[in-house]
């Protein structure tokens, strides 16, 4: 039985987690629940997997849920809260689903607790890569994707010649808005944003699959999974989204997973990991009913993002930091219907332009850039 701490309980991959955890109630169990302020999600979760912790955003919704849980729950709020969830001494794995770089220090205090790591908060790797990877190799844990590229990436390893890589070839579905030019994204509404052809997920990730600023912040959490340089990481537009991403070899061989849409299978191989399970939730990939698959070079002209995101990744030490942080404020406020689709980039561009880049920052240093980037394109957002 594997004991798991979920952070992001109530989100889109949280809830398909818990999916899998009902799968299999004799292989796994909650024994902590985070979620930010969804009560009404979260109760009924609460009153299924019985967690022995629960943790929410803080102190407001603390008081608010308190009278509908039992006496034997443990409930807790804030960063710290999200910290205990991700330390409980029941838990053996810690899946990381929260949304945003919130998630970096439940992750870093796993790690220092010994938890392997089940990582869907890819924010984590793009604000703090290199302190997530030395903490993770300095107490000997495993961080295993839960992001589907990069799940399928690990999976095209396993069993191969890991020094024989010499490419990464990560699929991408083109978002939204695939098929418009970039001169018809002026005038974009969030709701055209939100609706995504081939996966249904939480809103920030969603409007970031249509700048494509998901796959620049894909290859650097990449980067830092599998420790592969910038140069050596490739994207391709692939439209079904049947083949989850490919890794080549020296001999010019490509392995590639594939399969139908889901997040189910990524999470549930971060659960099972080196093992597999049945999966009755996802259905069988039949190839001769999806007939074509299509392959596509990336327009950077038509994705800025992409470009934005190795220039961050290249230039390193604090760069992607901010990257990260005037995404997640520019994706806030054009979901608030504060800016236009197009602003996102330039706002992320402009933070970017701004910053003095801090080569090797600890983690004090990445808190304070984190801080001030969101400040300064709020700023001037305002
Ligand atoms: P959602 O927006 O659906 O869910 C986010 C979760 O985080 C919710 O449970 C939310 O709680 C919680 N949360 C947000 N802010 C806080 C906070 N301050 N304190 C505590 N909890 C908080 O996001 P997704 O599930 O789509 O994405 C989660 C992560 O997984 C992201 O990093 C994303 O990039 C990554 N990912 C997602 C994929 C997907 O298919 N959705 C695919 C690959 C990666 P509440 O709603 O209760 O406030
Ligand atoms: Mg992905």
């Amino acid at each position: 039985m594997k004991k798991i701490s979920l952070l992001g309980a109530t989100g889109s991959v949280g809830l398909q987690t818990l999916d899998v955890i009902r799968e299999h109630p004799d292989q796994f169990s909650a024994v902590a629940l985070a979620f930010g302020e969804n009560i009404d999600i979260a109760l009924p979760l609460i009153q299924e997997f019985h967690p022995k912790l629960v943790a929410v955003k803080n102190k407001t919704v603390a008081e608010q849920i308190r009278p509908a849980l039992t006496k034997e729950i443990r409930l807790v709020y804030g960063v710290e809260g999200m910290i205990e969830a991700a330390v409980i001494p029941e838990s053996d794995i810690l899946v990381n689903a929260v949304l945003g770089s919130i998630g970096l220090e439940p992750t870093l205090a796993a790690i220092e607790a010994g938890k392997t790591i089940g990582l869907a908060n890819k924010e984590t790797l793009v604000t703090a890569g290199h302190l997530v990877m030395k903490k993770a190799k300095e107490f000997g844990v495993s961080i295993l994707p839960v992001d589907s590229e990069h799940s399928a990436i690990f999976q095209s390893m396993q069993g191969q010649d890991r020094s024989a890589i010499s490419r990464l070839i990560l699929t991408a579905s083109g978002g939204s808005f695939r098929d418009k030019k970039r001169e018809e994204l002026e005038g974009v509404t969030i709701n055209d944003a939100l609706n995504h052809p081939n996966w249904s997920m939480g809103a920030k990730i969603t409007v970031d699959t249509a700048t494509m600023m998901n796959k620049g912040l894909e290859v650097i959490e990449a980067h830092w999974l599998f420790g592969m340089p910038y140069e050596k990481i490739d994207i391709v537009i692939h439209r079904e989204s049947i083949v989850h991403s490919l890794v080549e070899y020296a001999d010019h061989s490509v392995i590639a997973q594939l399969g139908l849409p889901s997040m189910l299978v990524p999470i549930q191989y971060a659960l099972t990991y080196p093992s597999r399970l049945e999966l009755k939730l996802t259905k069988q990939l039949n190839l001769w009913e999806i007939g074509t698959l299509h392959f596509q070079k990336v327009d950077t002209q038509r994705y800025p993002s992409v470009s934005l995101a190795y220039h961050a990744g290249k230039a390193g030490g604090s760069m992607p930091t901010v990257l990260n942080a005037a995404n997640e404020i520019a994706v806030q406020a054009f979901l608030s219907g504060k800016i236009a689709f197009l602003d996102i980039e330039r706002f992320v561009e402009t933070a970017l332009e701004h910053h003095q880049v801090v080569q090797m920052p600890d983690l004090e240093t990445i808190e304070a850039v984190d801080r001030e980037t969101r400040a300064f394109v709020m700023n001037k957002i305002n």
